[in-house]
Parts: structure tokens; C-alpha cells; sequence
């Protein structure tokens, strides 16, 4: 930028606030080497307070006299965040209504967050010492791992980076143990967009890539036929035909090509097992944002991503806001997978935002699944999105059909009745492994009086407490209060209280007496509270000896489990006559899901479904056609019905803890939009309020307005019409209230 350029008389600063507006400052203090521009953050007086916000509007003018203007504690970058991540916060702050401040504050690590400076930093680099480079091999024979270290760094005349010696396993002691011996040193260097990545030099020969079949082959090439332009895809196949395969490729195509991927995968994809598959490929390294980054290692790659460093990242949901130098493609694994959307706060969604993205890039868009989404099923049939099937796994086994079993008037014991125990019995004979698939952790979903027929209910919730034994209390799992279990009936002293149908702990006790030389490995929330459980319980069982594994939906996906070939699921009739919408949907993804788990490796699997609606039609679609077949149906009814993916939705919620201050906010607030959208002859439906399906929740009350249009464009300018009410309403301060744009739940 010429010197000559003015600085602008008014900054326009998004700061971490819930007001959906910019704050005026006045530019104080040196400006940055390439003058004051958007991008930039500022540290600001806000209240009392000083926070970090970010330059959005450089300008001439404020509404505000100049003279009342704040001016700036200081500039913070020398140079603006990226141009593509700016671009990303704007985009999904207009979308999803929120504030912008808060939108960017909520998108950056949380180091950027608090004032440090992203450039200036260094890296921590390992070498042998001269000492070190003559050691002979058996001065280190007690300790082997130290040994393994001093070989692995001779390999390495330059040095390994400290972050990348410990990805491989070796520990900060390990170093520290070498460095006493004078047979180690480090030093810092700067990081700089030209370093070299981490973990390059690491990697030996990569894994090479498999012969595609000819669905695989197919798919990838009509992706490689538009690598250089927005190129939606929707790569549908069955759990185990290949879509990893398929992204592997293309992401080497990209890469080839200069250019970096973005992977996204669901919170429970993000195992070890994946991360292994991507580095073991690539001669360069794989960046990964998990939730175990301290947060100077998100801030390290998150720069590194863009500089253009690293040219393959893979995360969870937020890393769709990861900046990328050089954009070459988008991937999302299961995209249909509910942990994309944020489900408070800004309550974005990550494919959605991935699909943006992409287009905004000019990238092809890669999204997979073996169950996808109404949504993108929609995009595909309509041509919009590319559709690409893999309807055979790639090591030629037919998934598993499920089989419905009738459990009406059985006898059950921890939720199973006499066919099913008779299955998992011959299973386990047979050398086997079976996983029982329940979707409620704890003892039983509740605790009962069988003299009155009280329930254990929450004082705080409309929900029933949980009974767990392991400890033994009752517990809510929507707002975790927790009660001693009662001696007696509450409510007539009786002392015959029964636990009232089963959860994991259950299933888990029935299933260890029946069967008592075989290992019940418990899978679900409470059972993996330390990190490493969940790992460990896979490692066994991964070595194939006969075991039971009884878990929730946190073994239904992602992992694989070759010696499996049995699937029970306990009870799939939850989602059936749920009132959301959604939750037939959701229900089959599940059970798809689960099923999937089953006869991956040389064996054939069978799936059992126990249910009390063996008749419902949607379930033995299911059952007889599989997903596909389920899905047209649903979609034609989504559509008589006039629900997504054939309209569009948004949905106010309001809380309080007093039933009326919410209530007659919601009101209010409904009648004027009713009244605006009439004014206006808008197209826009406004249903409610309607109280929430748990109205009472952690002792607040939660009502709703929907609104509903054939037209987003319409959907949103009456979400930013009620936004601006609602900010103006002075009853509104006293009543937490939030939009959320295309609510997954409603
Ligand atoms: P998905 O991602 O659809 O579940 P994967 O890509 O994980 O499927 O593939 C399932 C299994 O099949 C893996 O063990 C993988 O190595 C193997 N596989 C995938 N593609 C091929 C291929 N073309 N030839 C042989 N094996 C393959
Ligand atoms: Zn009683
Ligand atoms: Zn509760």
C-alpha cells in the first residue's frame, strides 16, 4: 500500500458481543506496516473492558461525532487474519443471524482470542549432538526407548521437530533423559511459510494406493473431471465400499496439484485408527484439530494451514474454519452425522458451511455417506449435486440384512428375549464376537414403585431420572442432577421399587451372568470417562477372541470391527412415532449405521432387530429395501407435508425461568412478525408459540416460534426483521432467546 494513503478517520470493529452490529473506534498508535485495513485485530475499550475484536470497515465517517469516537489500544497483526476465513465468518454470521464479533471470536484459536500475536513464533527442533552422533548403540541398552529415539533422530541430520517426535509415541522425558546425556539438543527456530512441515521427513515409503474397482474408478474420475471448479458430489455407499479409498485418491490429486484438502469427519470418526490410515498414505503430513490440541498446537496449525504449510487437514466440526492458502478441495465424511451442527451458541452447520465454501473456492465438494441425508439425497435426485453410488463393498461381502424380531410378549432379561439370546449363544460358539447395540446408558431408564406406580422423575425437568448402579443413584441426563437412591416410595412408603426396562449396565450384568467365560466389554459415556478406555476395549477386542461388546451409538460408528458377526439392536422403536420430524430419519442412519458394523471381515453377518412394531411400514422398508428405498418414501412425505428439504425452516426458542416472562415475550413477538409478514404479503409462516417438547428443562421453560417458506431468501429477511425486534425489545433482556436457521431438531 503507497505510503501517501490517509489513515482512515473510523475503524469499524467487530467485537465478541452478542449485538449483531459493528462498534465505531478511532485508529490510535502505530498503524501496521501495510496500513490500517480490515482483518486486522484491535485490542479495544468495550464497557469497562478491554477485548479483542477485528477491523471489518475502514471509513470516513460514524454515526457517531469523531471527536466521542474510543480510539484503539492497540493493533494486534501486522498483517490481516486471511482473506478466506474473513470471508467464511461474514458468510455465516449474515446466514445464521448471529453476531459477527462473536461469529469471528468463536472461528479463531482460542490464543488468537486472547491477544497473541500469530506471527513471531518459533518451533521447537531436536538434533543429535556431536556426542550423540558417535554414541555407540549399546551405551543406551536399559533404556530401548531412549535407544529407539537416538536411532530415529540420526536419521534425521536436520533434526525432527518436537511435535513430531512425539506423534510418534516418545515422551517429553524420553527427550529430556537424552538431553542430560549430552546426547541431544534443541533449539528454537522461527516458523516462517516456507518451513518445512513437521512431520515430512518422518514418514518412510507411503502405503500405496489399492487398484480401484470399477464403481471407485468411475467416481473418481468424474471428480477428476472438474478439479479446478465448484463440483458438488455425492459419493453414497455402504459402510466398507470404499469412500475412504475415494477421498485418498483425490486428496492425492490434489495435493499433486499444489493444493491443500480439507477433511472433515464426525466427533466420533476422529479415532487413532483413522488418523493412521490418512498419515500412513502421504509422504506429507496430515494435520489433525481434535479436541487433545493443547491450544498452542491449534494455533500452530491452524497457521500452518494458512501459510499453505500443511497441505492436508482433517478435524471435527469447527475445523470448517480453518484458513487454507491454497484451497483444493472440501471433503465431508457421513455428512448426514448430527455432530456437524452446533446445537448451541452459533449454531452453524459444517456441511452446509463445507458447501459454501466450496463454491465460494471454486473446489469440488466430496460429501459421503452410506445413509445421506435427506438434504444432499435431494441435491443429488435434482442433478444439482453429482451423484455417485458404490453400491458393492469393497471386499465383496453383501451387507448384512436386517431381520426384525417380533418383541411382543416375550419374556426379556436385560432387554433380550429367548431367540435373540439363543443367536448370541451360537455366536460365541462358534468363535464369534457380537455387539448388542442399546441406546440408553445407565442400569434402567427409570427407577418405578410397583405398589403406586411412581416414577423417579426430575424436579428440574419434564424427563425421568435414570437409575445407574455403578454408582448406584439416579440421574438426569438432560440437566445431570443427581439424587441417592430412595429406600422407599416417596409417595406411599412401599419398598418394592423396581428398575423399570433396561440400559447398558443392564444388558452388560444379564449378559456377563449368562454368559461367564466370556469378556462383556460396557461401551458408552460413563464406561470411556478416562481417555484411553475406549481404546484399550477395542484393542482386545480387536484380537479376535469370542466377546460381547454392549454399547451406545458411540460404537454404532466409524469403527471397525472385523470380527463381529452378530449385531442385536435392543429396541429400535424410539424414533418411530417420535414428534420431530426428523427422527425416522435419524433412527434408520442408526440402525444402518450399527448394521454396518457386522461381517466386515471373512464373515457373513446377521443384524437382529428387536421391536414392538414388527408391522410398521417405514421399519420393514427398511428391513426388505434398505436405506435408499426408506429414503424416496420419506422424501415423499416430506414433501406432502411441506417440510425440509421442500421448505425451509427456522426456529426461535425462548427460555426463562418464569413460565409467563417467556411466554408473553414469544407472544409479543409472534404477533409482530405475524403483523409485519402480513404488511408485506409475505409467503412466510409463522406457527406458534408452541411450547418446546421438554417444556421444562433445568428448571427454565422453553417455548418456540417456527417460522417456515418456500424460499430462503424469504426465510431470511423476516429471521433478520425478528432479530432486530427482538434486540430492540426491552422485555427481551430479561428472556434468553436464540434463532436457530435450519434447526436439525425441533
Ligand atoms: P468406507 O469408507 O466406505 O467404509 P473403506 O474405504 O474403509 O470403505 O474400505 C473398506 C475396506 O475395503 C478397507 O479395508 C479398504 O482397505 C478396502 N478397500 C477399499 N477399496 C478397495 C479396493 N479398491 N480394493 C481392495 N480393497 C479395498
Ligand atoms: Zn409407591
Ligand atoms: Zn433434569
Amino acid at each position: 500500500m503507497p505510503i501517501s494513503t490517509p489513515p482512515p478517520r473510523v475503524l469499524g470493529v467487530a467485537v465478541p458481543s452478542p449485538l449483531r452490529r459493528l462498534f465505531d473506534y478511532r485508529p490510535a498508535g502505530a498503524p501496521p506496516p501495510g496500513g490500517w485495513a480490515p482483518g486486522l485485530r484491535v485490542r479495544v475499550p468495550f464497557g469497562r473492558r478491554e477485548v479483542v475484536g477485528v477491523v471489518m470497515e475502514c471509513r470516513e465517517r460514524s454515526e457517531l461525532p469523531l471527536a466521542e469516537l474510543r480510539p484503539v489500544a492497540a493493533c494486534l497483526d501486522a498483517a490481516p487474519l486471511p482473506a478466506d476465513w474473513l470471508w467464511l465468518c461474514r458468510f455465516t454470521a449474515r446466514y445464521y443471524q448471529h453476531s459477527l464479533g462473536d461469529t469471528l471470536h468463536q472461528a479463531m484459536p482460542v490464543l488468537l482470542r486472547q491477544g497473541r500475536a500469530l506471527e513471531g513464533r518459533t518451533r521447537e527442533r531436536w538434533q543429535l549432538t556431536a556426542a550423540g552422533r558417535d554414541a555407540p548403540p549399546e551405551s543406551l541398552s536399559r533404556a530401548p526407548r531412549q535407544a529407539e529415539l537416538l536411532a530415529m533422530l540420526a536419521q534425521h541430520p536436520h533434526g525432527l521437530a518436537a511435535q513430531a517426535i512425539l506423534a510418534q509415541s516418545f515422551s517429553r522425558d524420553q527427550l529430556r533423559a537424552l538431553a542430560a546425556k549430552g546426547l541431544v539438543a534443541s533449539r528454537e527456530e522461527p516458523l516462517t511459510a516456507r518451513s518445512r512441515p513437521d512431520a515430512d521427513q518422518l514418514l518412510a515409503e507411503p502405503a500405496p494406493a489399492l487398484p480401484l474397482n470399477r464403481e471407485q474408478a468411475t467416481a473418481l474420475a468424474a471428480l477428476h473431471e472438474r478439479l479446478e471448479a465448484y463440483h458438488p458430489c455425492l459419493l453414497e455407499g455402504v459402510t466398507g465400499s470404499g469412500k475412504t479409498e475415494v477421498y485418498l485418491q483425490l486428496i492425492e490429486a490434489v495435493v499433486g496439484r499444489g493444493r491443500q484438502a480439507l477433511v472433515l469427519v464426525p466427533e466420533i470418526g476422529l479415532t487413532p485408527q483413522t488418523l493412521a490410515r490418512f498419515r500412513k498414505r502421504f509422504r506429507v503430513p496430515v494435520v489433525a484439530l481434535h479436541s487433545g490440541l493443547t491450544d498452542h498446537e491449534r494455533l500452530d496449525a491452524w497457521e500452518a494451514a494458512a501459510s499453505g504449510r500443511a497441505p492436508i487437514v482433517i478435524g471435527t466440526r469447527s475445523a470448517i474454519f480453518t484458513p487454507l492458502a491454497r484451497p483444493g478441495a472440501i471433503i465431508v465424511d457421513e455428512e448426514h452425522d448430527g455432530s456437524y451442527k452446533q446445537q448451541d451458541g452459533l449454531r452453524y452447520h459444517a456441511r452446509d458451511l463445507a458447501v459454501a465454501r466450496a463454491h465460494h473456492h471454486g473446489i469440488p465438494l466430496l460429501l459421503g455417506s452410506a445413509t445421506p441425508s435427506l438434504e444432499s439425497l435431494a441435491k443429488a435426485h435434482s442433478g444439482e449435486w453429482r451423484h455417485l453410488p458404490l453400491t458393492r463393498r469393497a471386499t465383496r461381502h453383501a451387507p448384512a440384512r436386517l431381520e426384525l424380531i417380533d418383541l411382543r410378549g416375550r419374556p426379556r432379561q436385560g432387554g433380550l428375549i429367548p431367540p435373540v439370546l439363543d443367536a448370541i449363544r451360537e455366536t460365541l460358539g462358534a468363535g464369534h464376537q457380537v455387539l448388542v447395540f442399546i441406546n440408553r446408558r445407565g442400569f434402567a431408564p427409570t427407577l418405578a414403585c410397583h405398589a403406586c406406580g411412581w416414577l423417579a422423575e426430575c424436579d428440574a425437568c419434564d424427563a425421568r431420572m435414570t437409575l445407574h448402579r455403578q454408582p448406584p443413584l439416579l440421574a438426569c441426563h438432560h440437566c445431570d442432577r443427581r439424587r441417592a437412591l430412595p429406600n422407599s416410595c416417596p409417595q406411599c412408603g412401599s419398598i418394592d421399587l423396581r428398575p423399570l426396562g433396561s440400559g447398558t449396565e443392564r444388558t452388560e450384568e444379564t449378559l456377563a451372568g449368562l454368559f461367564p467365560k466370556v469378556p462383556v466389554h460396557r461401551i458408552d459415556r460413563d464406561s470411556t470417562r478416562r481417555r484411553d478406555a475406549f481404546e484399550q476395549a477395542l484393542a482386545e477386542v480387536r484380537r479376535g477372541e469370542p466377546c460381547l461388546l454392549v454399547g451406545t451409538q458411540m460404537l454404532a460408528k466409524g469403527h471397525h470391527l472385523p470380527h463381529v458377526t452378530l449385531v442385536v439392536v435392543v429396541n429400535a422403536d424410539a424414533g418411530l412415532y417420535a414428534s420431530d420430524f426428523r427422527a425416522l430419519e435419524q433412527s434408520a442412519q442408526l440402525l444402518v449405521q450399527v448394521a454396518g458394523r457386522a461381517g466386515r471381515a471373512a464373515h457373513p453377518g446377521r443384524v437382529l432387530v428387536q421391536t414392538m412394531h414388527p408391522d410398521d411400514p417405514h421399519l420393514r422398508l427398511l428391513a426388505e429395501r434398505g436405506y435408499a428405498a426408506l429414503a424416496e418414501q420419506l422424501l415423499a412425505e416430506r414433501r406432502a407435508a411441506a417440510l425440509p428439504p421442500f421448505r425451509f425452516l427456522a426456529l426461535l426458542r425462548l427460555e426463562s425461568a418464569r413460565e409467563e416472562a417467556a411466554g408473553e415475550l414469544a407472544r409479543r413477538a409472534a404477533a409482530a412478525l405475524r403483523g409485519w409478514l402480513a404488511e408485506r404479503e409475505s409467503a412466510v409462516e409463522c406457527l406458534g408459540p408452541v411450547p418446546a417438547p421438554m417444556e421444562r428443562r433445568q428448571g427454565r421453560y422453553h417455548l418456540q416460534v417456527m417460522l417456515s417458506a418456500e424460499r430462503r431468501s424469504a426465510l431470511h429477511e423476516a429471521c433478520a426483521w425478528l432479530t432486530a425486534w427482538l434486540e430492540a425489545a426491552p422485555e427481551a433482556r430479561r428472556t434468553r432467546w436464540s434463532l436457530d436457521i435450519d434447526p436439525q431438531t425441533l
